[in-house]
């Protein structure tokens, strides 16, 4: 299904030079473009009036399902430009897929690939002269959708809308790329069984806020989670997946448990790394198994990945007052070689063999 989006372009965009501005040094999710493509939906009209409009505040009934039970639902893709000036998105219909599995898990309007898609790239269109060009830098994408009607009872609501905003992005970790601290997190779980852990949901993220600020107390950029009831498997990081690389030629990664998101970057990774010749593992890799690995040597490489960092190295994991690791220990080869493949089918360097780039 696809529907036309409307262009109400904005009468006060920014101009030329503060947009140059901007670009010149990209932060990560600070500063919006000039517009928002939105789609409403009721059970009457199903999903309609698709448009791009000058981006705003949304104005909502305080009664708005959202802001009480938290029927939220988000996603997170970029837009790159190549060197020759062709944008293209980064397997948008994945992450519509996954859009369309966060909704079915929160009883949400089933939004089609196409119109996601579609919203995606419309935005990107107008707002072409907003992606940054730097190494590693894009456009990132945020769209998400929103439980609308006002009514208290705990039900799902019967209206949403579904909206599309972007910042132009540098690294995610700020600077250049360096190893992370990951915290591993032995007290609060982001999910648990039967929960949400494999939506990509608001909630989520709010309950891994006060564990998050935690590690960074400590001095750590980001929490790994464990799964207590499942012999304290390693589940994730909160915003990103996570991998090893053991003996040098094998890439292990957690298995999808049902409380883990499926990242897009995490999938893409698998296949490239197969193609590399390693071999891969989506396996139950718990804290103990991993503590023997790193201390017989056998892990050499640790790595996390999202769309947002795309690959990061970790330099060490604190377990309380353990260190595994070293904290300063530069990216390793597979993960270098990996996160230089990646960027590059992204921004265009590198052949796309699979079709990952949607082109705007
Ligand atoms: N896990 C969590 C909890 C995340 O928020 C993200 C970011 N979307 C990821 C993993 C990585 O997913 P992706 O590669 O699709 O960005």
């Amino acid at each position: 299904m696809t529907l036309s989006f409307d262009r109400r372009l904005s009468e006060n965009p920014a101009s030329p030079e503060r947009r140059a501005e901007i670009l010149a040094a990209p932060a990560f999710g600070t500063i919006f473009t000039d517009h928002m493509a939105v789609v409403d939906y009721s059970e009457e009209k199903g999903w309609h009036n698709a448009r791009i409009e000058p981006y705003g505040p949304i104005s909502l009934d305080p009664a708005a399902a959202v802001f009480h039970y938290g029927q939220e639902i988000f996603e997170g893709l970029k837009a790159y430009k190549n060197a020759e000036g062709t944008v293209g998105l980064f397997r948008p219909e994945a992450n519509a897929e996954r859009l369309r599995r966060s909704a079915e898990r929160l009883m949400m309007a089933d939004l089609p690939v196409d119109i996601f898609v579609d919203a995606c790239r419309e935005l990107v269109d107008v707002e072409a002269e907003w992606i940054p060009t730097g190494p590693g830098e894009s456009l990132y994408l945020r769209p998400f959708m929103i439980a609308t009607e006002a009514f208290l009872g705990i039900r799902p609501s019967k209206t949403y809308t579904f909206c599309v905003i972007a910042s132009p992005a540098g690294n995610y970790f700020g600077g250049d790329v360096r190893p992370v601290k990951i915290w591993v997190e032995r007290e609060y779980a982001r999910a648990g069984r039967g929960g949400t852990g494999a939506a990509k949901c608001g909630g989520n993220y709010a309950s891994s806020l006060k564990p998050q600020v935690l590690a960074a107390q400590k001095g750590c950029d980001q929490v790994v989670y464990l799964d207590p009831l499942n012999d304290n498997a390693i589940e994730e990081l909160g915003g990103m997946n996570v991998f090893f690389v053991v003996d040098g030629d094998t890439l292990v990664t957690p298995a999808l448990s049902g409380s883990i998101l499926e990242g897009i970057t995490r999938s893409s990774i698998l296949t490239l790394a197969a193609e590399k010749g390693l071999a891969v593992e989506e396996r139950k890799v718990t804290l103990d198994e991993f503590r023997e690995l790193a201390a017989s040597g056998r892990v050499s490489e640790v790595f996390a990945c999202g769309t947002a960092a795309v690959v990061t190295p970790i330099g060490a994991l604190y377990d309380g007052d353990d260190v595994i690791g070293d904290p300063d220990a530069p990216a390793g080869p597979v993960t270098q070689q990996i996160r230089e493949e990646l960027l590059g089918i992204q921004t265009g360097a590198v052949e796309d063999r699979h079709g990952w780039v949607t082109r705007v």
